[in-house]
């Protein structure tokens, strides 16, 4: 049995790793549960699973989920203090990282400096503080196990290999939305439009994520940090039925892909159980049904995040960490309202524009750069996009 801490019970990923453990008897049990400021699944969360901690990050929501919860057993916090504490519960074997963006820095720090295995999904973490985090893995002799499916798909397929011989790590995309879509009517497009994913069912911000393609240069940025692969080895491929889920190319030529249906379940599961093989939690795939499976190249033209994620690892230091801070600020404006489609991407090239020092790399990278530098690209993004 493993025993989980799971930081962002609330959300897509959180809520389908408690149905992985609800379909696994025996195989998991929750001791922590986190999230942000959904008081009311929270306590719903904590009256089934009866947790040792529960945490609710929105103090101003304090109050109301005391009282819906009422009395329990369940140690009850708040605030990053309490995210902290969770990451590092002792009776906690393992945490999974399903918050949303690079708030999951510190409390992942945690977690690794408490000696705990993470199950990671909140790729935005990587971004912002990779080498920080890696490293703290290292010195602290723990594992990060892929949940983002692209991750856990060249994980699987790197098991056994020298990584030495790797040629190129290929990233699929699904294309989000927008991908049969000219640039015109992606200028036009409303957060309806581009919340409609074709293959996946995430939240907010991943979905809109993905309709930029903003998602496939965070993710290539989480493999360089994953997997030590230069970034000028890892690719992207618009591959718009989702089945693939990404691929490795070896120095003799030969490709190892993994396959299987776009359900989350499947790597949440890979990821809770650090890489053994459980029962069945998601439909087989019917391989001989698929019909064709198809590959394109991406079009940086109409998807210009790609090429901004490239730019910002070639800098180094901390402009990973700006362009996810301003994908974050430019994705909340674009969602209520206060920029355009288009905006988002702008948004990334003007802050990392106004960057002027990113000297500060790899191993002299610390924790209060990153947090300095995503702070000071969150205001930027905020006053470039006119919002608070
Ligand atoms: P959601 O928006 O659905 O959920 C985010 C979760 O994080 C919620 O539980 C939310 O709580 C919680 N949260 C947000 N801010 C804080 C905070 N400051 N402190 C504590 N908890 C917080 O996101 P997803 O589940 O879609 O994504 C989560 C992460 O996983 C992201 O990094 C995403 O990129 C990654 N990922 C997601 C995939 C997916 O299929 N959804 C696939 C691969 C990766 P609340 O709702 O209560 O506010």
């Amino acid at each position: 049995m493993t025993r989980i801490s799971l930081l962002g019970s609330t959300g897509s990923i959180g809520t389908q790793a408690l149905d992985v453990a609800r379909a696994t008897p025996g195989e998991f049990e929750i001791v922590a549960l986190a999230a942000g400021s959904n008081v009311e699944l929270l306590a719903q969360q904590v009256l089934e699973w009866k947790p040792q901690m529960a945490v609710l990050f929105d103090s101003t929501k304090w109050p109301i989920f005391q009282d819906l919860v009422g009395s329990t057993t369940t140690q009850l916090a708040v605030g990053m203090d309490g995210l902290l504490e969770a990451a590092a519960l002792p009776d906690a074997d393992l945490v999974l990282g399903a918050m949303l963006g690079a708030a999951g820095l510190q409390p992942t720090l945690a977690a690794i400096e408490a000696g705990k295995d993470v199950a990671i999904a909140n790729k935005e973490t990587l971004v912002a503080g990779g080498e920080v985090v890696m490293r703290a893995a290292r010195e602290h002799g723990v594992r990060l196990w892929p949940v983002d499916s692209e991750h856990c798909a060249l994980a699987q397929c790197l098991l056994g290999e020298d990584t030495r011989a790797v040629r190129t790590l290929t990233i699929t995309a699904s294309g989000g939305p927008f991908w049969e879509k000219s640039r015109e009517e992606i200028a036009a497009a409303k957060p309806e439009d581009a919340l409609k994913h074709p293959t996946w069912t995430m939240g907010r911000k991943i979905t809109i994520d993905s309709a930029t393609l903003a998602n496939k240069g965070l993710e290539m940025i989480e493999a360089h940090h994953l997997f030590g692969v230069p970034m000028d080895n890892i690719d992207i491929v618009v591959h718009r039925q989702s089945i693939v889920h990404s691929f490795v190319t070896f120095s003799d030529g030969s490709v190892k892909a993994q396959l299987g249906q776009p359900d989350m379940k499947l790597p949440i599961q890979w990821g809770l159980a650090r890489g053994k093989r459980g029962s069945r939690v998601a439909p087989e795939l019917p391989l001989a049904q698929m019909g064709t499976l198809t590959f394109e190249a991406p079009d940086d033209g109409r998807f210009p995040s790609v090429a901004l994620a490239r730019e910002a690892m070639r800098r180094g230091g901390v402009a990973p960490c700006v362009f996810n801070a301003a994908n974050e600020v430019a994705v909340e404006a674009f969602l209520n309202g206060s920029t355009h489609f288009y905006g988002i991407t702008d948004c990334i090239a003007s802050t990392l524009e106004r960057l002027t020092d990113s000297t500060r790399r790899g191993d002299s990278l610390r924790l209060e750069d990153v947090l300095e530098a995503d702070s000071w690209a969150r205001q930027t993004a905020c006053s470039l996009l006119n919002v608070i």
